[in-house]
Order: C-alpha cells, then structure tokens, then sequence
C-alpha cells in the first residue's frame, strides 16, 4: 500500500473496528512519534515499513488481542509493567486490591516491623510490586504456579528494582510452614463455560478461569489460608461480580473476623477480605 497517510490510518483503524486511542496508539509507535504529534500531522504520508508495522499491529488488535501484549506493557498502580501472552494483563479494577492492602499496612498493620505480605498467583507481579512500591518496609513475596509467568514477573522485579521474592508454587503448596501478615489474591475466578472467556481468549486459561462457578481456586486459598497467616493477619481476595457473598461466606466458615467488600471502579463489590482472630488457631 503506498500514499498511506496519518488520516488515512486511523479510518482504517475504525473500518476494522478497532478503538481510536488504540489505533493513535499504535499508529505512533510505528512513526516513533508522540501521540500528540498525530493530531498536527494527519497529512504525513507513512513510508512502507511504518505501513507494514503498523498494519500489521491493526490486524492483531482487530482480532481482540489486547493492547498490552501488542505494546508489551501496561500501566498499573502507576508501574510501567512488562507483561506477555504469558500473563494476565494487570486491571485497573485490582488496584483496588492493592489500596486496600496499602490501607491495612498503613493502619491495622503499621505497628507490625517489616510485615510480611505474600501476593499468591502474581502473574506478571502487578499486585506484588504495587505493593512493595507503596510500602517499602513490607517484605513482599509473590508466587505462581507458572515458570513463564515468574520470568516475565522477574523481569518486572528488575526492571523497578523492587525487593520482591519470587517463588513457583500453586498456592500455598511451596509455603509450609511460612506464615504472612497479609494475603493478596485476584485469582482466575471466571466460572467455566462463561460466554466471557471468549473475550479474554489471548489471555492464559489458566488465570481466568476456576471451575463450574468459577470459584475453585477461592476455595483453594481460603482453605489454607489461616494456616500460613499471623494472628490478626489479612486475606484479600479479588473476586467476580456477583461473587462477593459466596467468597465472604467462604472467608466467615473458615474462621475470619471483619469480613468486608470493596467496590471496583465500577462500583462493583470486586474485593472480598477479612483478617483471622486469636480465637481461630489452635
Ligand atoms: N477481571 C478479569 C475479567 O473478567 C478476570 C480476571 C480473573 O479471573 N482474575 O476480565
């Protein structure tokens, strides 16, 4: 294709249905140019290598897969992440999560020295990273049960030069013995079968979805959980939609105190947490 301009682009872009912002943004990264400066130049005509780059990122987006793996990156808690096809792309609405936990490690859990917090399934180690990030005295471990993901969540270790321990584990299995004073999750909590996970076919299967109700790998943690927490230590679970009273029934049958939810951006109940009382270990 040739005489391909700026302008011309981005109707391309919305011919294939893809997102104006996406389309600006990729479009500037096959120019090597700021988003900003597409606005003064829709006439520029793009050479035949900026033509492919850019064509080619189009198509992959037009097919659903996300930004952040076409970008190699995403942005959460304020934290530039690498992430690939090998992990979740970090949410905005798990930034909730992260609040809460900074929250409790600047109250409930401020008078606990170094505190150890552990981030159980840390995908590309958002959750994990945010948090140490926020508070620097936390000693912060983050596990996963995939080798790929721990690479790409190492590399985001190095890439803020965070102090953050990474481990392969399913949970709690690589943990015994280990206690926390704060647990953080957002685990695959899409029921099987969801008509949802077709959106999210890029993504790994394997941090979206958890059983018939989706809620196998709660289960999971929530079982284990006080075992490996402090007295008076949080679990903090992300959750689905309309999960926040089976996962706050689960938390309260497991013996935790102060079970309460947090709203996502949307206003959804998105977070589920409480914290274990002296009453709970034996
Ligand atoms: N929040 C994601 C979605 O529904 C799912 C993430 C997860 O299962 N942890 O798009």
């Amino acid at each position: 294709m040739s005489g391909f301009t700026v302008a011309d682009a981005l109707v391309e872009a919305r011919a294939r249905g893809v997102d104006r912002l996406d389309a600006q943004l990729l479009l500037a990264r096959a120019l090597a140019r700021p988003r900003a400066w597409l606005i003064a130049n829709d006439g520029v005509v793009l050479d035949a290598t900026q033509t492919h780059a850019y064509l080619d990122e189009l198509a992959r987006r037009a097919s659903g897969e996300p930004l952040a793996y076409i970008v190699g990156e995403k942005e959460f808690h304020g934290l530039a992440l690498e992430v690939n096809s090998d992990v979740l792309v970090p949410r905005a609405d798990t930034e909730t999560l992260v609040d809460w936990a900074l929250e409790l490690l600047r109250g409930p859990l401020a008078a606990v020295g170094a505190p150890r917090v552990v981030d159980l399934g840390t995908g590309s180690g958002a959750i994990a990273l945010a948090v140490k990030h926020g508070a620097m005295d936390a000693q912060v471990c983050a596990v996963d049960a995939s080798a790929a993901a721990l690479e790409v969540a190492q590399r985001n270790v190095q890439r803020f030069g965070l102090d953050v321990r990474l481990l392969c584990s399913h949970w709690w299995d690589a943990l015994a013995g280990q206690r926390f004073d704060l647990a953080l999750s957002n685990p695959p909590y899409v029921a099987e079968g969801d008509a949802h996970l077709a959106d999210l076919r890029h993504e790994p299967a394997m941090a979206l979805a958890a059983g018939v109700d989706g809620l196998d790998a709660i289960r999971q943690i929530v079982a284990h959980a006080i075992e490996h927490l402090e007295i008076g230590g949080w679990l903090l679970l992300e959750h689905g939609h309309d999960q926040a009273a089976s996962v706050s029934a689960l938390l309260a049958r497991a013996g935790f105190s102060g079970i309460n939810s947090r709203r996502d951006l949307a206003g959804v109940l998105r977070c589920s947490g409480g914290f274990v009382p002296a009453t709970a270990q034996g």
